[in-house]
């Protein structure tokens, strides 16, 4: 099959846009961060913190970490301020309710909207902020696992684009550097393999809330590294790539590499390879979203030794005993609503799993059973995909007896 050439790099092209203060009527650029009060959103804010001639954040959100918001606001004064749940503070001006994100990220003075929330919840606010033409800066890989072809058709008519913050598709789009899409063979994306990468299937299944939050290499919301732990965020990362540079899911493979210095390859049609590196630290890629498509000089990221990092391995991914991945790929290539299903019923799961309410083992069951239940399920238009959505988390609620 051949790879889609309208799509790689699509929605990323060069020369689009700049990111550069010099060529805004405004000296620096409004950055709206949604899920400012994450791991995500914190880093955003060091980045910003360095780089505060070219970008200011003037919209900040959180979901209900009041006292963290607080703080953030009192250090950065944005002019928009957002919580979704929760009292807001007696006397402040801050907006609140799920309406907030798509307000921030639709506001005039935002050129860049970072979306750092957490789940399928963050997808209303990319659709806006496309519609709205701005640049998306994407750490909310749950955007385009619901409804990636939807997002992407959005970012091409609007003229607002998507740029991706996921460390893999930060690496896939440096290696890419406006290659043309007949000249790329393969994407493949590297996994740390998580905290059970050696562990036997047994064990795995039995994995407590605390093994399952050890992950080796990053530190991350909870959600995510959880999600690192049983292979599903490869999945929906796969999903992610396919959607954002348009690649079918025959040509994106996943080797797992134990260090995290490779942050993914790209092989070429002639047989080259390209892979991009770097000491695992989500700034680089939050600079190079915001950046992009220039590269600009940045005394915060952590310097690259290779002597120092010492040897790098890679293995292949131990497919059986991490059924999440093949469950999402598989869920990806049958299109339709199967991967909003997919997500959603994963994105319960976890909550269930983190409650102490279900087994690390059981998470898998309850994908599986909800896409096998809603495999009928329309994903042909928004609302459809949204219904798939609600469908899976009550098929899992109900399983899980709620
Ligand atoms: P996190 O749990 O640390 O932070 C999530 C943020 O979103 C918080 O500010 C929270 O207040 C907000 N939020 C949570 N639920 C919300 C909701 N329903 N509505 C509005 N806001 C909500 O998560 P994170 O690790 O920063 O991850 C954020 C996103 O970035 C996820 O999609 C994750 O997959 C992706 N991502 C994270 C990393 C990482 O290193 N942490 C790397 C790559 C991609
Ligand atoms: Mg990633």
């Amino acid at each position: 099959m051949a790879v889609n050439p309208s799509a790689i790099v699509i929605h990323v092209q060069r020369g689009q846009e700049g990111a550069a203060a010099s060529d805004s009527p405004r000296t620096r650029k409004g950055v709206a961060i949604l899920g400012a009060t994450g791991s995500i959103g914190t880093s955003a804010l060091r980045v910003l913190a360095r780089q505060a001639d070219r970008f200011t954040p003037v919209a900040l959100t959180a979901h209900a970490n009041v006292d963290a918001l607080a703080a953030q606001v009192a250090r950065w004064r944005p002019a928009f301020v957002g919580l979704v749940r929760g009292v807001v503070p007696r006397g402040s001006n801050w907006s609140s309710g799920a309406e907030c994100l798509i307000a921030a990220a639709t506001r005039d003075d935002v050129d860049i909207v970072l979306n750092a929330v957490v789940g399928a919840a963050g997808l209303p606010a990319t659709l806006a902020a496309l519609r709205a033409g701005k640049r998306v800066a994407l750490a909310n890989k749950e955007t385009l696992v619901v409804a990636g072809s939807i997002v992407t058709a959005l970012a091409a008519a609007h003229g607002g684009s998507l740029v991706p913050v996921d460390s893999e598709h930060s690496a896939i789009l440096q290696c890419l550097a406006g290659r043309e899409s007949h000249e790329v063979k393969r994407l493949v994306l590297t996994a740390s393999g998580g905290p059970f990468r050696t562990w036997s299937a047994d064990r795995i299944a039995t994995a407590t809330l605390a093994d399952a939050l050890k992950h080796p290499t990053w530190q991350m919301g909870s959600k995510i590294t959880i999600d690192s732990a049983t292979l599903a965020n490869k999945a929906l990362e796969v999903i992610e790539a396919h959607h954002l540079f348009g690649v079918p899911y025959d040509r994106i493979d996943v080797v797992v590499h134990p260090q995290s210095i490779i942050h993914s390859f790209v092989e070429f049609v002639d047989g080259s390879v390209l892979a991009q590196m770097g000491v695992p630290s989500m700034e680089l890629p939050i600079l190079f979203a915001l950046t992009w498509p220039e590269r600009v000089a940045d005394n915060g990221v952590p310097q690259f030794d290779p002597v120092t990092l010492g040897t790098l391995t890679f293995e292949a991914v131990r497919t059986f005993d991490f059924p999440m991945l093949a469950l999402g790929i598989t869920a990806g290539q049958s299109g339709g609503s199967a991967s909003a299903v997919y997500n959603a019923a994963n994105e319960v799961a976890v909550e269930h799993f983190l409650a102490g309410r279900i087994m690390f083992g059981e998470i898998p069951l309850h994908v599986e059973s909800a896409l096998v239940a809603l495999r009928e399920m329309s994903g042909e238009s928004l609302d459809a995909l949204l219904a798939a959505d609600a469908a899976a988390r009550h098929h899992v609620n109900a399983q899980v007896g709620l």
